[in-house]
């Protein structure tokens, strides 16, 4: 038998969508290459692994996009846990929404999609919710994943176990095409060397750094700090998801508090006393008996964000060059059906109609 010398798709960058495109790649039998400037500043290891379209308000094409992707969660989970062997901290736990008014909760865009609570059944569900909060909307069908600590490795795990080549350190300077076709990408490894890297087949998966590379996409970074307490197990059950901040409880008494969205700071790195004030400030006028818990770590990440904040999906103006970025703060939430979609599309298998009709409504000529 003859030695099949293909040469490998590239992804650019390894962040979560890359690596979940890697592996769903790996897994239909394609040779893969993951080209990762640096694994720490993905938001992948930043974001708070909410599954919350419902919670999140999420409305028309994009709710239909979380939605499917939700339904994917678990099957899509137990792929990469097979896979790799390690858990992910996929749950089910539910989101509760809490609202001042019934005007307000009654004009939350997904409304109809949870179960309205009163001031006691609120309070049942989260303790210690501070007065102001009336009433509130459970959506049971959001959840969780623990992205931070266990999903990201995990994926990275799972491709290397189906062969995913990684080159971690080195940069995409440059994406080379042959009149209109993707003929490589430049890259600029550890100690400053350039290499032309050829390659027919690539997935540009660089999150809020996209634009740097491909300066016509329409992708700009909205920055979030983060915080964590810990509080003992079970301290929670369910998340809870007030304007502007939420607490996103771990199984071992960990709470994730989220996030702040500062789009005027552009790539500004580092915390700010302004952002983490706001974060605690968000804890006091939620349940404010836990801002007396220890703080564990301060973090922050940077969003891609797009004008309508839905995710640039499918085949870029440059033939062979395909895109999944600009998932804003969805991007767990989305990897399920971007990671699907998009390697389905790679392969030619055949979509439904309805995976056609969700990818078509995220083409990057929308805008
Ligand atoms: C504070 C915060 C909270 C969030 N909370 C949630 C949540 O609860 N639920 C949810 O669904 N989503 C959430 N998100 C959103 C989610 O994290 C992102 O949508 C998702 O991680 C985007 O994945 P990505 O692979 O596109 O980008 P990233 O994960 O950022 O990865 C991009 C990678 O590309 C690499 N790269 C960039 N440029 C180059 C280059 N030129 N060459 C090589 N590599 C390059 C970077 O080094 C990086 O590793 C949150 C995000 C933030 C910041």
């Amino acid at each position: 038998m003859g030695v099949v010398n293909e040469k490998p798709l590239l992804i650019l960058g390894g962040g979560l969508m890359g690596l979940a495109i890697a592996h769903e790649l790996a897994k239909r039998g394609k040779q893969v290459e993951v080209l990762s400037r640096s694994r720490r500043e993905a938001a992948g290891f930043v974001a708070a692994g909410m599954l919350a379209p419902h919670a999140e308000g999420l409305q028309g094409n994009l709710l239909n996009l979380g939605q499917s992707s939700l339904q994917r969660h678990s099957t899509w989970i137990e792929n990469i846990e097979t896979n790799s062997k390690m858990s992910c901290g996929l749950k089910t736990c539910g989101i509760v929404v809490p609202f001042e008014s019934h005007k307000d909760c009654e004009s939350y865009p997904t409304y109809k999609f949870g179960k309205k609570l009163n001031r006691n059944e609120l309070l049942q569900e989260v303790p210690g919710l501070s007065e102001k909060w009336k009433l509130g909307l459970l959506f049971k069908q959001d959840g969780q994943i623990d992205n931070r600590r266990l999903l990201m490795r995990a994926l990275e795990k799972a491709c290397f176990e189906l062969g995913v080549h990684f080159q971690e350190g080195v940069e995409v300077v440059e994406i080379m095409k042959d009149l209109n076709k993707f003929n490589g990408v430049k890259i600029k490894d550890i100690n400053g060397n350039i290499n032309h890297l050829k390659s027919e087949e690539a997935v540009l998966c660089c999150g809020a750094w996209s634009k740097q590379i491909f300066k016509t996409l329409p992708i700009f970074p909205v920055k979030g700090q983060m915080l964590s307490i810990q509080g003992p197990k079970q301290i929670l059950k369910r998340i809870v998801f007030g304007p502007g901040i939420y607490l996103v409880p771990r199984d071992d008494g960990l709470i994730i508090v989220g996030a702040t969205s500062e789009p005027e700071a552009g790539f500004q790195t580092g915390l700010t006393p302004n952002g983490q004030s706001e974060l605690q400030k968000g804890i006091q006028s939620l349940i404010p008996e836990l801002n007396q818990l220890p703080h564990m770590e301060r973090w922050w990440g940077f969003r891609p964000c797009t004008p309508d904040e839905g995710p640039l999906l499918g085949m870029s103006s440059i033939n062979g060059l395909w895109l999944a970025t600009g998932h804003h703060r969805n991007g767990v939430l989305l990897s399920a059906i971007t990671s699907e979609l998009i390697g389905k599309s790679i392969c030619s298998t055949p979509l439904s109609n309805e995976e056609d009709s969700l990818l078509s409504h995220f083409r990057w000529d929308r805008f």
